[in-house]
């Protein structure tokens, strides 16, 4: 492993976020040599601690992960100091401009610099800033800003934070998490469909019939119920992660794998998508909100939620793109909580043979072809099937689906990074392959915004669906229209 050496700033340093999952990155990072003697993070929030009580924090943030050799865990807690600071206050960046300094000297990080911003985004810009007019960037090494969704609430909204941002930061200094790019299937889908003829080859309108994206979550709102109740689905899952992964499937194949031609395909990619007229918006996407059953309380019995909430707990949506590779070819997608199961995963359905030898042709209704199936099963299990059509075993002929499976092994999943350790390491390593731009997220907003405005207006009649099942009916209408079925159904 090639060491990466920076000084790491860390507003929001006693969040959620850091405690659960960014101490646990950076160790797995510590522990295979990409962090070794060269990096320091300073962390910073309202909270007041020293520098020990700090380290106890990290330790206990990571007292989970199994050390590789006695006392690793005591060493990497080293690296961390604290400084109390309230974001809003000019005075106190000078606090930790003179500390970012002094660590980079004391740890040789050779002047580069990474500001993770992991607390509410309402403090981004003024943050952002004050790095500038406050004098914390270097001159001789890399300035580098990760920040966390969400970025903006709309079109507007977003491009209010991007333009703060870009007063302090180029667009290639700028890394926008999305985690859902950090699993590992979603990076399968490139190795997928570049890396085999077999399937790029028939990556398109003339064999695909329709491509299906599920996010489906069984947990309800739980704690984050105050904060959900202000973005709902379609901001908290459609507008960045859903959006994501259809980019990556609609896009064309990049010159080469690397950041700028992967985003270059990917801004493509959604720029044909069509955005869609209200009326439009309005038959092609579905929102639903969970009722009380299966031992729950409803959504709007939740704490920290509105009694008479009109936030969406699911979306389902039909995109269209409007380019030669897929004009004709529905995307469907959808997203809820307390759904049947938590799981991601891809269905890309294939056309069937145009005649069907097999079906007796005096009877109409002898179908026995089904569609073949790719499905990139991301999470819980990672890997992919194929269904193809067999000749069911015995005489007579009739015709069967069976599955060509790969699933990854237990070993194969531990040597995969969570997200938030792949991406912390691409940050420091300066790759964006994984990491929204600013134009992905513009075009993703100004899709997104049509049926949120029709949305904030039009009161819905929820609650729509009971936990456990996989939505509204309304879901099911959505592609039953045109003739189609989600292939996951219960
Ligand atoms: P949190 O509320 O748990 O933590 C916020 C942090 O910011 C705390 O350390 C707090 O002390 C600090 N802070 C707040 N106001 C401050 C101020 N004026 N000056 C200095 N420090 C201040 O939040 P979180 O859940 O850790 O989330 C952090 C970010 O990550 C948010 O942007 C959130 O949307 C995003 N995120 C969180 C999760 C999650 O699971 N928690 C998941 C995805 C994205």
């Amino acid at each position: 492993a090639t060491e990466n050496k920076a000084v790491i700033t860390l507003f929001g340093a006693t969040g959620d976020l850091a405690k659960r999952k960014l101490y646990t990155a950076l160790f797995k990072l510590y522990q295979k040599g990409y962090l070794a003697e060269h990096f320091a993070l300073l962390g910073t929030s309202r909270h007041d601690y020293t520098d020990e009580e700090f380290q106890e924090l990290v330790r206990n943030s990571i007292k989970d992960v199994e050390e590789s050799r006695d006392g690793e865990a005591a060493d990497f807690s080293k690296h961390f100091f604290y400084k109390a600071h309230d974001v809003t206050k000019p005075e106190h960046y000078t606090i930790l401009k003179e500390r970012i300094e002094e660590l980079d000297k004391q740890f040789g990080t050779e002047g580069n610099r990474l500001f993770y911003m992991s607390m509410a985004p309402q403090f981004f810009g003024t943050i952002a800033m004050n790095l500038k007019k406050q004098g914390l960037l270097s001159d001789d090494g890399f300035n580098r800003l990760v920040i966390e969704k969400p970025f903006g609430r709309d079109f507007d909204s977003a491009k209010k934070l991007n333009d703060a941002l870009s007063q302090t930061f180029d667009e290639n200094q700028i890394f926008r998490i999305d985690h859902y790019l950090g699993k590992e299937m979603v990076q399968n889908i490139q190795a997928l469909r570049f890396g085999n003829t077999i399937i790029e080859s028939l990556w398109n309108n003339r064999y695909i019939d329709n491509i299906q994206v599920t996010l489906s979550e069984k947990l309800g709102v739980e704690e984050r119920a105050g904060y959900y109740d202000q973005s709902g689905a379609l901001r908290d899952m459609v507008q960045n992660h859903i959006m994501q992964i259809v980019a990556q499937l609609a896009m064309e194949q990049p010159v080469s794998f690397t950041d700028t031609d992967v985003r270059v395909e990917k801004i493509k990619a959604l720029r044909s998508l069509r955005v869609y007229t209200p009326s439009e918006a309005a038959a092609n996407f579905v929102r639903g909100q969970y009722d009380a059953g299966d031992g729950t309380e409803a959504y709007r019995s939740a704490d920290g939620v509105d009694p008479e909430s009109g936030t969406e707990t699911f979306v389902a949506a039909k995109l269209l793109f409007d380019n030669y590779r897929w004009s004709g070819v529905p995307f469907y997608v959808r997203t809820g909580k307390k759904l049947a199961d938590k799981f991601t995963r891809i269905d890309v359905v294939f056309k069937k043979p145009l005649i069907d030898i097999f079906a007796d042709p005096r009877n109409e209704s002898d179908q026995s072809l089904n569609s073949n199936v790719l499905t990139i099963f991301v999470e819980p299990k990672s890997g992919f099937a194929m269904q193809l059509n067999a000749k069911r075993a015995g005489q007579g002929f009739t015709t069967q689906p069976v599955d060509l499976k790969y699933l990854q092994s237990d070993s194969d999943k531990k040597e995969s990074p969570e997200p938030y350790e792949r991406l912390f390491h691409d940050a420091l390593e300066g790759n964006h392959t994984n990491f929204a731009s600013w134009a992905e997220i513009a075009y993703a907003w100004k899709f997104v915004d049509v049926i949120r405005k029709l949305w904030d207006i039009e009161k819905p009649q929820f609650p729509n669906y009971t936990p456990g099942s996989m939505g509204p009916a309304a879901s099911d209408e959505l592609l039953a229209r045109d003739g189609r079925k989600w292939v996951y159904r219960l």
